[in-house]
């Protein structure tokens, strides 16, 4: 019985695009466009180069789309959004104590950051936030993305765009994937208010999940129990590796739960993973190979280009560091950073620290006599660094997290 209940449920979702919250809240199709073996081929030979040299920092704007003030979504609980994915694809996220040890060694840490825009698409300072009073009482995601119901999208290759609304039909949190990007101006992530911030039973970890749609991660249910039937596991579920094949299942804690018998190496499902519909908060990690499969999405367009958007100003030119110019040991810390550098001809140079939301919240001169840098006055978190040398940046900066 409870097998022919999830096969009812399988074939609801490939013939519904817009599902009801309690069965569906994450409005991506299950039989999205499947990438090819190419791309799992792709991800097998630059995730090793992802892993050592990109400091992957993406600028992010939200549109906020209201009708009461409730939707209007205050700009403190949108930074705690910002801060919640920020530890999450960081892995500074405190509850992975929680993953079962069946599942400790495989965890990931995707290494990816987002930073507030300070630059709109025209030039102008910004505060990364825009806001839309509307007549309606919900929107569907076209409504929200179009410039006569909602806010148009800022370029997409620039910025990863987060809309949030009244969504209708109980949807919770939609994304387009790599390979379903365009309209460019369509491209980005829908959220529905009542899951933002950390003040919901999912404490704020909707947003993570859809970003994980964003960078080409499926659902581990995707495609049912498909890859224990072969060798092929990066062709066939969810293509990544490491997350055992499992069903859908809303259920949260249930350490036995076993939902695809493997023929051999049979594993329990990992229901502590962003990318399940565990709910009630237990979602707390992505796997080694999930990270790898989203590193190989940036590496490529049309993700790519928002690694290199200069749309957070204070640390432009991000593509440009160069690891000859600035070490910075040990990395994370608690809050004492050393500086190794090229730049020893230089007799004095200047250190700029900015938060995430484009704030400078440390500055300090440095000589070739003074290599320690001493933040732990600053709260936990992530930060940027950028050096200043006569008045003018050069192309380095780091991220430096306090833990
Ligand atoms: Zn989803």
């Amino acid at each position: 019985m409870r097998f022919f209940i999830h096969l009812l449920v399988a074939v609801i979702f490939s013939t519904t695009s817009y599902c009801q919250n309690e069965f569906n809240w994450c409005m991506n199709k299950s039989q999205a466009t499947p990438t090819s073996k190419t791309m799992n081929d792709l991800v097998r030979q630059i995730s090793a180069y992802q892993k050592s040299s990109v400091e992957v920092i993406i600028p992010v704007v939200f549109h906020i789309i209201y009708n009461t003030d409730a939707e209007n979504i205050p700009d403190s609980v949108l930074m705690q959004q910002l801060d919640i994915i920020n530890e999450d694809f960081n892995l500074l996220n405190g509850d992975t104590n929680s993953v079962r040890s069946i599942f400790s060694s495989i965890i990931g840490n995707p290494r990816v950051s987002f930073c507030l825009a300070n630059i709109d698409p025209d030039g102008f300072e910004t505060s990364g936030i825009n806001r839309s009073e509307t007549n309606l009482q919900e929107l569907t995601v076209a409504q929200m993305k179009s410039a006569n119901t909602g806010i148009k999208g800022w370029p997409a290759n620039e910025y990863l765009n987060i809309w949030i609304a009244d969504v209708t039909e109980g949807i919770l949190g939609f994304a387009n994937a790599p390979w379903d990007s365009t309209p460019l101006k369509r491209d980005g992530i829908v959220l529905d208010y009542t899951i933002v911030g950390k003040g919901n039973t999912e404490k704020g970890r909707i947003l993570t999940h859809e970003i994980g749609h964003f960078l080409g991660l499926y659902h581990p249910f995707d495609n049912n129990c498909e890859e224990i039937s072969s060798g092929n596991c990066d062709s066939l579920g969810d293509k990544v590796c490491d997350t055992p094949p499992q069903l859908l299942s809303y259920n949260c804690n249930d350490d036995s739960q076993n939902t695809c018998t493997e023929s051999t190496d049979d594993q329990l499902d990992n229901w502590e993973n962003y990318m399940g519909y565990a709910s009630g908060g237990c979602r707390v990690m992505f796997t080694q190979g999930q990270v790898d499969r989203m590193n190989a999405f940036l590496s490529i367009e049309p993700r790519a280009s928002l690694v290199s958007s200069n749309k957070c100003s204070s640390f432009t030119g991000l593509t440009s560091f160069n690891k000859e110019i600035l070490t910075i040991y040990p990395n994370p810390s608690s809050g004492i950073f050393y500086i190794a550098s090229t730049l020893s001809s230089v007799n004095d140079y200047r250190i700029d620290l900015f938060d995430l939301s484009g704030n400078m919240v440390y500055q300090t001169n440095f000589n070739k006599n003074n290599k320690m840098l001493d933040i732990s006055v600053l709260p936990k978190g992530i930060y940027v660094l950028t050096i200043t040398i006569n008045s003018a940046s050069i192309p380095a900066h780091r991220k430096v997290i306090i833990k």
